[in-house]
Formats: structure tokens, C-alpha cells, sequence
């Protein structure tokens, strides 16, 4: 581990140590503050936080020591949707060491299941689960796996290719396990509101290229309706492929992260969202 790192681990333990609750939590974001002056006095009021916002990687695509320290840097604790079977079987994955350290400095770790196949078998006919109970012995499967890398129950579910169908909700609620199911683009839907509420279909916004110039405007928009967005990235690079919608570059993902440090939205993982919105 790199001396910056250790750095930035330690302080977000020390953070914890002394403003944590219950062990492992992320850190919260900075306090906020407005100073009101007048000819005797001065008057601090702690800065009040407005909607909130979730960033979420999918598939357990490596990002870069730069991008996990701009992560840090902004107070984003970040939830990361991990494929299990994909783990350390590439360099573009991140191995089981790296979502441990993850983990261990304050994100979340999400379940993408264990071979992230299509639900839907005409889409891709060599490559979807087939039945009902493929599907779930796959999502369990992930579950065994993250438990035998000494991690805790996981909770926070992400649905491959963003696809979703009533049974399969319905075996995700019967999981026990699964808590919340993010999906990864949906049509007409961009936040999740109290009107619209369905923990096991939470509205997501996909980071693409094409998408960046209007992250900027959802995150004000999410604080002026006090709402929840929830962010949607796959590769972050140091040159992204032109030819790659998803794959974006760290300086564009270094100004999101600033914008949300820089705003009175509240940062939070996808666990965390989720007890808000339903009140605990
Ligand atoms: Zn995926």
C-alpha cells in the first residue's frame, strides 16, 4: 500500500474511532456551516443537507489509485456492485484484496451476482440464467462468496444489464439477504422520491459520456426537490476509449466527485440511502 493511501485509510479510521457508530460505517460528509455576524455576536448554525446521491460502480472494474483517492478526497463513500466470478481474473478487476481494502476504508459492496448473465434468455441465448432458480442460486452464490472473503452480509443489490421482471423482485425479497435492488438506467425515471419509492427497483442515472454534461444539473436539481440520485459508473480511465459510451475519464469523474463535496447534498452508500428513505 502506497504511503497516501495508508494515509487516507487511517484518517477515515480515526474519523471513525471518534464519530462512528456500531464498527464499520462510512465517514460522514463535512459539516457545512453559515456564519451570521452582526455588530456583537457571531452565530454558527451547522449546514443543513439537502437530497442525496449515491455513487455506484458496477461489475468490480478496477479503478485507479488516483480515482479511490478523489473518491476519499470528497468524503464519497461509494457502494461498488461486485461480480464475483469476474474477481482477480483480469487486471481490469479488482482483486479480492482491493474490495477488502474498499471496504475496510469505508464503502460499500454490493452484490452484481456471481456471472452477471441475461435475465432474459432471447436477448442472449448462450448466455442468461434460464430459469427462476438459476437466477437465485447465482445471487446466492455471489452472497457464499463475499462471506467466505470474510466480508459481512451484503445487502445492496444491482440487477445485470439493469434488467428486472416481478419474479425475479419477488426472489430477491425472499433472499432474506437483499435489502434494495438498483436498477441501472430507467426510461422517464431519474430519482428516487417518496412518491415513487420501491426499494427493490431504485432509479438509477448511468454515467456515459453523453450523459456527463447533465450530471451537474441533477445534483442541484436533487437538492432543490430533496431527493435521492443515485450514480451509475462502469470504467473510469486515465484515456477512455472514444468508442466506449461508459468509459469515462478520471478528470471527469474527479469533477463529480468535487461537485457533490462542494454542494450541501448528502453522500451517502446505497444502505445508507435506503434506511433514509424508509425512515430508520
Ligand atoms: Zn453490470
Amino acid at each position: 500500500m502506497k504511503g497516501k493511501k495508508v494515509l487516507a485509510v487511517l484518517a477515515m479510521a480515526l474519523f471513525c474511532l471518534v464519530s462512528c457508530d456500531g464498527g464499520h460505517n462510512p465517514p460522514p460528509p463535512p459539516t457545512t456551516t453559515t456564519t451570521i455576524v452582526d455588530n456583537t455576536t457571531t452565530t454558527t448554525i451547522p449546514g443543513q443537507f439537502k437530497g442525496m446521491v449515491s455513487v455506484t460502480f458496477d461489475d468490480g472494474t478496477r479503478l485507479s489509485e488516483n480515482v479511490i483517492n478523489a473518491l476519499n478526497a470528497n468524503w464519497i463513500s461509494a457502494t461498488f456492485y461486485v461480480i464475483t466470478g469476474q474477481v482477480g481474473t483480469e487486471a481490469k478487476y479488482f482483486g479480492w484484496s482491493d474490495i477488502i481494502n474498499l471496504y475496510e476504508s469505508g464503502h460499500e459492496i454490493g452484490n452484481h451476482t456471481a456471472s452477471h448473465k441475461r435475465l432474459i434468455c432471447s436477448e442472449d441465448p448462450d448466455n442468461c440464467y434460464g430459469s427462476d432458480e438459476a437466477y437465485l442460486a447465482d445471487v446466492t452464490k455471489a452472497q457464499d462468496e463475499f462471506l467466505a472473503q470474510g466480508l459481512p452480509e451484503v445487502k445492496s443489490y444491482a440487477y445485470p444489464y439493469g434488467s428486472i421482471s416481478d419474479p425475479v423482485i419477488k426472489l430477491l425479497q425472499g433472499t432474506g439477504f437483499i435489502t434494495s435492488a438498483r436498477q441501472a438506467y430507467v426510461d422517464g425515471e431519474t430519482f428516487n422520491t417518496k412518491a415513487n419509492f420501491n426499494a427493490y427497483k431504485l432509479n438509477a442515472v448511468s454515467i456515459r459520456k453523453s450523459t456527463l454534461s447533465q450530471i451537474p444539473g441533477l445534483i442541484d436539481q436533487a437538492i432543490a426537490q430533496d431527493v435521492w440520485l443515485i450514480l451509475v459508473f462502469h470504467t473510469v480511465s486515465v484515456a477512455p476509449n472514444p468508442a466506449d459510451e461508459l468509459d469515462i475519464s478520471e478528470e471527469d469523474a474527479s469533477q463529480i466527485f468535487q461537485k457533490i463535496s462542494s454542494t450541501d447534498i448528502y453522500s451517502v452508500q446505497v444502505s445508507d440511502g435506503l434506511k433514509k428513505m424508509l425512515g430508520q
